[in-house]
């Protein structure tokens, strides 16, 4: 099982998407209906004895926050005391707050990079980017071995060459694999149906040139680590049999509050509707998408619903839910069609099943 755990909900830096949604929330109709957790601290006040009873050493906690490394101290005594696998998901700005012998027992590290240097300082605040890879640089040189995601959140179409960007990093060794979201602001209500249907235009277009490059790499043997390729890929050939959410959300991946209570998604943390249980007595239930749209939808054993928040929210009018989907079977398509030429290579063996395989549930969405 793979659990988040909210360390705090505190942060260095003020993003564009995250800063905005986390001051819209509460102003735009979620608040009454999703029944908001009032008694959530914003650091955790999970006792050590209780994490240490719940987790099991096959479980891997991932910390998470606002930003985790604002809580070095409380990491420590969390690894110091725990036998398990741990990940984390950050900015990557005070990577060097942590010791390299911590550091090392990571072994899943989400690092938010939105892409080149004047994109992701332009989403997150200038000279980000330049201090982010130097710290992954660091760890690199001191020896870190574990698995570097770059977690993308897309605000521009221009996908192609943000990728491509970070393909330059695997290259150098920097990082090892890719994911990203669409943030079309999902917390608002201010959808803007010309706007956004040029966004997925232009979004499609990308995946095409992306789904492109990548199965002629394919062709020389090369299998790059792009997590919505490698689980929608997975899923249409059948070596991954699951159909539900691809994030795992509710049934594979909870997260651990501040409080304590057990969430169904890091995201909806605080919402008691998607509570399932505590770190006392357990999980209680699974909570999976329950949609009609989803239900009747062709892509649902490949999409799974996408996301439980977005499906749940429905802050957009369906229209706009309507472009989301149509970004997801765009892209289920484009990589269905190039499945039997790449059956074709692994049957040849220039590539194999194992350059495929992808750990599931830790953190990257999969569905963007
Ligand atoms: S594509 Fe849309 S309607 Fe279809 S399963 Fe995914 S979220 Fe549901
Ligand atoms: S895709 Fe949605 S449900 Fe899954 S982890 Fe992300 S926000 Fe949560």
């Amino acid at each position: 099982m793979q659990y988040h755990i909210i360390l705090t909900e505190r942060c260095n830096l003020k993003c564009k998407y995250c800063y905005e949604k986390s001051m819209q929330e509460f102003d735009n109709g979620l608040g009454e209906k999703w029944d908001y957790d009032e008694d959530t601290p914003f650091d955790s006040e999970v006792s050590i004895d209780k994490l240490k009873k719940f987790i099991k050493p096959e479980d891997r906690l991932i910390f998470y926050g606002g930003e985790p490394l604002v809580m070095v101290e409380k990491i420590k005594e969390i690894m110091d005391n725990l036998d398990c696998k741990f990940g984390i998901q950050t900015n990557g700005i005070l990577l060097k707050r942590l010791p390299i012998e911590y550091i090392k027992r990571i072994d899943k590290m989400l690092v938010s990079i939105d892409g080149d240097s004047e994109r992701t300082n332009f989403n997150r605040g200038k000279g980000v980017y330049e201090i982010v890879i130097k710290n992954l640089k660091e760890l690199c040189s001191r020896g870190y071995s574990g698995e570097v995601v770059v977690r993308m959140t897309l605000l521009f179409p221009d996908l192609f060459k943000q990728v491509k960007h970070l393909i330059s990093l695997i290259e150098e060794e920097i990082i090892n694999s890719i994911h990203w979201q669409i943030d079309a602001g999902f917390y608002k209500f201010d959808f803007d149906k010309e706007k956004f249907s040029e966004f997925v235009k232009e979004y499609n277009k990308n995946i095409s040139q992306l789904v492109n490059w990548w199965t002629n790499e394919i062709r020389n043997g090369k299998v790059y680590l792009i997590y919505p390729f490698l689980g929608i890929f997975n899923r249409i050939i059948g070596w991954d049999k699951e159909t539900k959410l691809p994030c795992g959300s509710g049934y594979e991946n909870f997260t651990v509050t501040t409080s304590g209570k057990i969430s169904s998604c890091p995201i909806m943390n605080s919402v008691k509707k998607f509570y399932c249980g505590d770190i006392e007595k357990g999980i209680e239930k699974e909570i999976h998408v329950q949609d009609d749209e989803c239900e009747k939808c062709l892509n649902f054993k490949i999409c799974g619903g996408r996301c439980l928040y977005w499906r749940n929210a429905k802050l957009w009018s369906p229209e706009g839910d309507k472009l989301i989907c149509e970004t997801i079977g765009y892209l289920i398509n484009s990589i269905k069609e190039k499945v039997p030429e790449i059956e074709n290579l692994l049957k040849k063996g220039i590539v194999k099943k194992e350059q495929f395989e992808y750990e599931k549930y830790f953190g990257p969405e999969i569905i963007p």
